[in-house]
């Protein structure tokens, strides 16, 4: 067990740091607001997991309303299914034997979905499925412009179906359809625009496996930037949001319905830090680098100081400039907002719950650097 930095009942000045904290009230306001949204607009939720990691969050999604979870990788599944979670989609293509193995095995216990693209995975988990005596779940990827993974909209998608409905051990459920780079465009109007495109390339492939004699009963898909617009559309059946249970400030850089900047979800997780050296003037060097987050999109922001910026980092250390004046004495904790929160869970063991300024609860990252 890694040491734990901090109790339940600690005052959060006694938090050791650096360490990933989550404002319980902000983070329960964001996993009401997704689940009003989806009760309302008749959409399943299927929040993804690939954002926490952790089946103690897992859960709680589906006692709110969530029918079961995402994964992106097989490693997350498994701690997941170990933490008590029974219905799990994993929106992306397995191709090793040995990882469609793992997951048979978690279908004995769980309902178990993927992704398709291509014959090789399809006949590698038919397989795996029959060695296990299971049935897996399984969906066409569709490319809707991300160029990551999928096949083109329309009749590859109807091809690739009736090859997965020949195969023993799979059953045919419906589409993969997630837009990935239209989470983070910043105009609303534009992000609206690529899921109506999104759309059309949706119906053609329904059109096309209609023809085929097959019927897609799951359309999933959708991020915390676009939700809205696949949840009121009618056609997906399925939401696969990750991010808006923490927020990252990726997403704070887009704009909502209003033109401002996008506040439908609060932001809830962040670095506590402490200010270790003050040695060099107009710096505060605090104890949290880029061990403690990551820095793919940018720097984390200093909360609610608008008068300090994070500068720099390396391994272990942040810099914090402080403009003319400005003081962060010695041994000052503050709160840093990561950038990107799905990359930055990852590197850390627990999460540690706050709320009135006490440590509520630790919830292990159970799935920390499950990426195989
Ligand atoms: N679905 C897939 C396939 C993803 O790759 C991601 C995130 O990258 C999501 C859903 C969740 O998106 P978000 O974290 O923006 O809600
Ligand atoms: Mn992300």
């Amino acid at each position: 067990m890694n040491f734990v930095p901090a109790r339940i009942g600690d005052a959060v000045t006694e938090i050791d740091t650096p360490a990933l904290i989550v404002d319980l009230d902000a983070f329960e306001r964001n996993m009401k607001k997704m689940a009003a949204f989806a009760d309302l607009a008749g959409i399943r939720l299927r929040p993804h997991a690939k954002t926490h990691r952790c089946a103690a969050i897992a859960l709680k999604q589906i006692q709110m309303g969530a029918v079961g979870q995402c994964c992106q990788k097989v490693g997350e599944a498994e701690a997941l299914v170990q933490g008590g979670v029974r219905d799990i989609f994993v929106s992306n293509e397995v191709l090793d034997i040995r990882k469609l193995r793992r997951l048979a095995a978690l279908a004995k216990s769980t309902t178990i979905s993927l992704c398709f693209d291509a014959l090789e995975q399809v006949d590698a988990a038919s397989k795996a499925a029959q060695e296990f005596d299971v049935e897996l779940g399984a969906l066409v990827e569709i490319d809707l412009g991300m160029r990551r993974c999928g096949v083109v909209p329309g009749d590859a998608a109807a091809a690739l179906a009736k090859y997965i409905e020949a195969a023993p051990g799979l059953k045919f459920l419906g589409l993969q359809a997630y837009q990935g780079k239209a989470q983070h465009v910043r105009e609303y109007a534009d992000r609206e625009k690529a899921i109506e495109a999104a759309a059309t390339a949706v119906r053609l492939s329904i059109d096309a496996i209609k023809r085929e004699g097959l019927r897609c009963q799951v359309i999933t898909g959708g991020g915390t930037g676009t939700y809205m617009f696949e949840g009121l559309s009618r056609l997906w059946t399925e939401l696969q949001c990750g991010s808006y249970i923490f927020m990252d400030g990726e997403y704070s850089a887009i704009e909502g319905s209003d033109g401002e900047p996008y506040a439908e979800f609060e932001q809830s997780l962040f670095i506590l830090t402490t200010v270790m050296s003050t040695a060099v003037s107009g710096r505060a060097i605090v104890d949290a680098g880029l061990k403690s987050y990551t820095l793919e999109k940018g720097l984390p922001a200093v909360h609610s100081h608008n008068d300090m910026r994070l500068v720099a980092a390396s391994d272990e250390h942040g810099v914090i400039a402080l403009d003319g004046g400005v003081v962060l004495p010695l041994g000052t904790t503050i709160k840093l907002a990561p950038s990107h929160c799905d990359p930055t869970v990852n590197l850390h063991d627990f999460y540690i719950c706050v709320r009135n300024g006490r440590v509520e609860a630790l919830w292990p990252i159970s799935a920390r650097g499950a990426s195989s």
